[in-house]
């Protein structure tokens, strides 16, 4: 499979850039994993809104669903119907963006969606992709993902703080996608403990025995080389800086 990256921003995007989203590819089967703000315009560089097979949201906060609002314009302003777009997404998530627009708007926003509500803990399948999720601690419920496909293995955390349930998921992933919103010194300065810090994402990827590492969802103007800095002090696996256009080929 192949992962290419939309956004890698956290909250909000950095100039020029977009928060979470992730185009994850196999087979011709196109699915945007997350889809924050800015995600859409970024996504339509590798495949037209009209051609999007599915979306998949790890939770409802809006630096990783806010872009569902524009997605539904692009898809309902056509000239011939299109098929509802499958959506797989924490119960809630939808709701959260459709109170944008009014009752009549909303219904027309359901009606581009084919909603499937999931809980963190499910399992479930989208085109040639196998979907293993975990809960994992942030301040609304986030489904952290261990994605298979012909062998080859990715994990992707969503938002987290520390926790033992990355390593079940990250167990021996070909490439694990890891929150690291945070640098040592937002953790000396007693942050709430539902993110990580570049070291604490390191620490997980290296008791995970995660073969590659992606280090993503950056705080807006943060200086990265000192998230890649501090955690390549914590892991010995190949380490990969996100960044918008990055494309990266996941093989068993
Ligand atoms: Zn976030
Ligand atoms: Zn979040």
């Amino acid at each position: 499979m192949r992962v290419t990256v939309l956004g890698s921003s956290g909250a909000y995007p950095a100039a020029g850039g977009a928060a979470s989203g992730y185009l994850l590819e196999h087979d011709g089967f196109q699915v945007a994993l997350d889809f924050g703000t800015g995600a859409l315009a970024n996504l339509q560089r590798y495949v037209a809104t009209s051609a999007l097979d599915a979306i998949v949201l790890s939770h409802e906060h809006m630096d990783h669903c806010l872009d569902l609002y524009p997605m539904f314009i692009a898809r309902y302003f056509v000239a011939e119907p299109l098929p509802p777009l499958p959506l797989w997404a924490p119960p809630g998530a939808f709701d959260r963006v459709a109170v944008l627009e009014d009752d009549e708007g909303r219904e027309q926003m359901r009606g581009v969606y084919d909603l499937h509500e999931v809980e963190a803990g499910s399992e479930f399948e989208v085109g040639p992709f196998r979907f293993s999720t975990r809960l994992l601690p942030h301040w609304v419920p986030n489904s952290g993902m261990r994605i298979s496909a012909d062998g080859a293995v990715m994990t992707y955390t969503g938002d987290t703080g520390p926790s033992e349930e990355i390593e079940t998921i990250a167990r021996d992933a070909d490439l694990l996608i890891v929150e690291a919103s945070w640098q040592d010194s937002d953790l000396a300065s007693g942050k709430q403990p539902f993110h990580l810090t570049a070291r604490q994402s390191a620490e997980h990827a290296k008791r995970a025995g995660a073969r590659r590492t992606l280090l993503s969802h950056f705080w807006p103007g943060s200086d990265r080389n000192l998230s890649r800095e501090q955690a390549a002090e914590a892991y010995d696996g190949e380490l990969l800086l996100a960044q918008e256009g990055m494309a990266v080929e996941v093989r068993g």
